[in-house]
């Protein structure tokens, strides 16, 4: 097994292919080994040899054009050798008959995205692009930085919800299983029990046993103190992002009340002249001379008898996906594992578009 993962680049020009692999090496070559084919068929082989050896594929580059088979038929096949390395389509600027192949192969899972070529300079066109990629791929497979400590019981819901809550948010964390030695560990570390479960270690040094939402979101300093603002506008999906950004863009002091962040609801709202009064769920006020509701629209879920026991614990209603879990539409449960009634495994899903 190498000690770096492996970025595989494929194209059947061999001037292009050098450059690439050039431009590749001198950036990433520290961390990655760059290998390069002229054929797709004897990278395919290459590729399952890699995997059979026990080498990690981060990227597979690959040339849409290419006389054996095309660069989003190759990707596919790929996928199914390696399903966890990240595939890149190359196409050239203008390539109007690639486009279609482009949104097809994305929505179906053949690949994560597209490159363009030419690609000079490197630094505009080539690094930020497959940095992104590299980075995706890190993230999942490499040990993340924790600020944060959970620990608690793997399939309780509560243990899950406060790692939707860090994950929505950003920040940093890993989960312990109450019986690991990672948990004994950090126990005795702080002087405290795992009695009451889950408990979250902060980086302060504080503990906090079974908390709420909102109280993680006060400790780790995400609630904000300024409860007076210009704009205030509720909800932080795509229409109370844009709206803020564009409220903050003209020098407004504008302030987002969002459930998943703020950790509260708004649960009343009140007008009096010029001045608007909000209430959240905590009996606090918020001031604000316009205020933009974007709170979107909830949605019924479809009934499955007997499905309700196991939301939280092994089936999701989710728009994110944590590293090591499989998504089938907004289900996910852990990868690899099977279920009574569920005999298969699953692979985890690609970004597309
Ligand atoms: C299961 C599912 C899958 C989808 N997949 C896709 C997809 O693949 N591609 C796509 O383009 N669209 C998809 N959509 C549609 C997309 O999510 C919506 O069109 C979009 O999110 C609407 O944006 P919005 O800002 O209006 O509302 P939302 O994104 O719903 O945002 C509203 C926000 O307001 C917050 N909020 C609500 N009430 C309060 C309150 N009282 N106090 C504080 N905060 C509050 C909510 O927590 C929420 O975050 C999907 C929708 C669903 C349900």
């Amino acid at each position: 097994m190498a000690e770096r993962p492996v970025i595989v680049v494929v194209d059947d020009e061999p001037a292009a292919l050098a450059a690439m692999l050039d431009t590749l090496t001198r950036r990433f070559g520290g961390d990655y080994r760059v290998a390069p084919d002229l054929s797709a068929l004897a990278a395919l082989e290459a590729i399952a040899r890699l995997k059979a050896d026990g080498d990690e594929i981060a990227l597979v580059i690959a040339d849409q054009w290419m006389p054996e088979i095309t660069g989003n038929e190759f990707l596919g096949r790929v996928r199914a050798i390696e399903p966890t390395a990240k595939r890149a389509l190359l196409v050239a600027w203008g390539d109007h008959a690639a486009s279609p192949t482009i949104l097809q192969a994305c929505a179906m899972g053949q690949l994560d995205n597209y490159l363009y070529k030419p690609w000079t300079p490197a630094e505009v066109h080539l690094y930020p692009l497959v940095s992104e990629f590299l980075a995706e791929w890190t993230r999942i497979h490499r040990p993340g930085m924790e600020l944060i400590h959970i620990v608690g019981d793997e399939f309780s819901p509560r243990s899950n919800e406060i790692r939707e809550l860090l994950d929505r948010n950003g920040v940093p964390f890993g989960f312990h299983p109450y019986a690991s030695s990672a948990a004994t560990r950090l126990a005795e570390q702080r002087g405290v029990g795992l009695g009451t479960l889950p408990t979250v270690f902060l980086l302060d040094g504080s503990v906090l046993a079974d908390p709420t939402d909102a109280e993680i979101m006060d400790a780790i300093g995400e609630s904000p103190d300024e409860l007076s603002c210009d704009v205030a506008v509720i909800g932080s999906g795509p229409a109370g992002l844009t709206s803020a950004v564009s409220a903050g863009s003209e020098g407004l002091r504008t302030l987002v009340v969002e459930r998943h962040v703020f950790a509260r609801d708004v649960t009343r709202l009140q007008t009096n002249g010029v001045k608007k009064t909000l209430t959240i769920s905590d009996g606090r006020q918020i001031t604000a001379t316009a205020v933009i509701l974007t709170t979107g629209a909830a949605y019924r879920r479809l009934e499955v008898p007997g499905v309700e026991r196991f939301v939280g614990r092994s089936v999701f209603y989710t728009t994110s996906a944590r590293p090591g879990w499989c998504v089938v539409s907004t289900w996910r449960w852990p990868a690899g594992e099977t279920r009574p009634g569920r005999q298969r495994s699953i692979s985890p899903p690609s970004r597309a578009g």
